[in-house]
Formats: C-alpha cells, sequence, structure tokens
C-alpha cells in the first residue's frame, strides 16, 4: 500500500507538472520551469542572517527583483523582522525545516519528525506573514522518497534546483557571476544562500548576476511565479 501510494504521488507528479524533475538518490523534486520564456527564480537558502539578509534583500530592492528564501525556523524565530521584511518586499518565504537537519546521516528525521519541522516552520512564517509557505526544500538537499513522502504530507512540493554556482565555496564574485551567466536559462531555479555562514561574496556577485540576466532580458520572479 505504502508503495502504491508513493508511486501514485510520483505519477501525478509526472504527469501533471509543467516543471521539469530532478532525480536524485531514490525521490524527485522540482528542478526547473519548462518554459521558453526569459524568467529566472533565485533562491536564496539557510537564512534569515542578520548580517547578510538585509543586505541582499538591499541589492533586490535595488535592482526590483523578486526572489525566495529557503528559511529555516531556527533562524526565523530570532530574527522575526527580517521574515516580515523580506515578505513585505514581495519576496516568497519557502521551507527549508526548523533545524536544519542532516538527512543523510540522520535517519530517525526522515519521516515523521520531518513531517513536524515542516509544519513548525510553516505556521512560524505563517504566523509572521500570513502566508504559508508551499515550497520545500531540504537541508544539503537530501531526495529520499521518505522524505518527498514528507513533505507530500505536509501538503508542500520539494523544489531542488537548476543550477548553483557553488557560492558557499565563497569563489571570488566575478566567478561566481561567470558561472551564472554561462549556465542561466529559460526557467532556472538558483541556489544561493543569504545565511549558514560567511556570504559576503555572494553579496557582491548578486548585482552582476541580476544585471547580466537583465541584459540578456531576463525577468526575476519567485518560485510562485515560475511554477504557476
Ligand atoms: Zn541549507
Amino acid at each position: 500500500m505504502k508503495k502504491f501510494i508513493i508511486c501514485l504521488i510520483l505519477g501525478v507528479m509526472l504527469t501533471s507538472t509543467a516543471y521539469a524533475l530532478n532525480k536524485s538518490y531514490m525521490g524527485w523534486a522540482v528542478g526547473q520551469a519548462k518554459t521558453r520564456e526569459k524568467i529566472v527564480a533565485l533562491t536564496f537558502d539557510d537564512g534569515p542572517s542578520k548580517t547578510y539578509t538585509p543586505q541582499v534583500l538591499a541589492v533586490l530592492k535595488k535592482y526590483n527583483v523578486k526572489a525566495t528564501f529557503f528559511m529555516c525556523g531556527a533562524q526565523a524565530q530570532y530574527y522575526p523582522d527580517l521574515v516580515k521584511q523580506a515578505s513585505a518586499d514581495g519576496h516568497e518565504i519557502a521551507n527549508h525545516s526548523f533545524s536544519h537537519p542532516n538527512l543523510f546521516k540522520n535517519k530517525s528525521k526522515r519521516g515523521a519528525a520531518l513531517v513536524a519541522e515542516i509544519v513548525q516552520m510553516n505556521h512560524l512564517v505563517e504566523k509572521l506573514t500570513m502566508i504559508k509557505p508551499a515550497y520545500f526544500r531540504a537541508p544539503y538537499n537530501y531526495m529520499g522518497l521518505e522524505t518527498i513522502k514528507a513533505v507530500n504530507d505536509a501538503g508542500l512540493i520539494y523544489v531542488s534546483w537548476t543550477f548553483s554556482v557553488k557560492d558557499w565555496e565563497r569563489p571570488a564574485p566575478a566567478v561566481m557571476v561567470e558561472a551564472f551567466n554561462k549556465r542561466l536559462i529559460p526557467g532556472s531555479i538558483v541556489l544561493l544562500h543569504d545565511g549558514g555562514g560567511n556570504r559576503a561574496n555572494t553579496v557582491a556577485a548578486l548585482s552582476g548576476m541580476i544585471e547580466s540576466a537583465k541584459k540578456k532580458g531576463y525577468r526575476f520572479v519567485t518560485l510562485g511565479e515560475l511554477l504557476k
């Protein structure tokens, strides 16, 4: 029965979406929008950060760019004003769990415990912004079947990414802009980070990425708009 339900979920996901699905490990997730329209969704993981989230928000505001923030509850509870500001600025808040557990290592966090974390985080965001997150990305992008099922049980869609510029390795901003330029295609979901470490280089690269994409005729949208 359990297997049947999982197949059903996968079947529905595969046949009814206009998204490209990433297969990783044993699960499926949305990795890109299938479109020819030059639209791109920037996603920022691991915030909010007291230092870097305000800087990212300032750059996005300067260029009138809307993005999506995969926030963690453990961070959001300390910086509720940043959650509210991001939402008020027109960005989408998505769910990156509450405590950022490593699901590769910690099996006990994959099933019901993960559902509980997702629900806890969604409640917090809803309390702060009046909007319930619709998208989830697991810490370290763990995509086991049990996790995908947990995300579905919690009523969310698992969203991975089309490409990253490996910003967590802190390459020089120009290197990140070049990588971004090379890989950008219509419907891209781009992984970036505004929390979880030193993100100064990500902030420094952001203007360059936005300017180069705009020059190519791209428009920046939230995940909700990209995947609708
Ligand atoms: Zn993360």
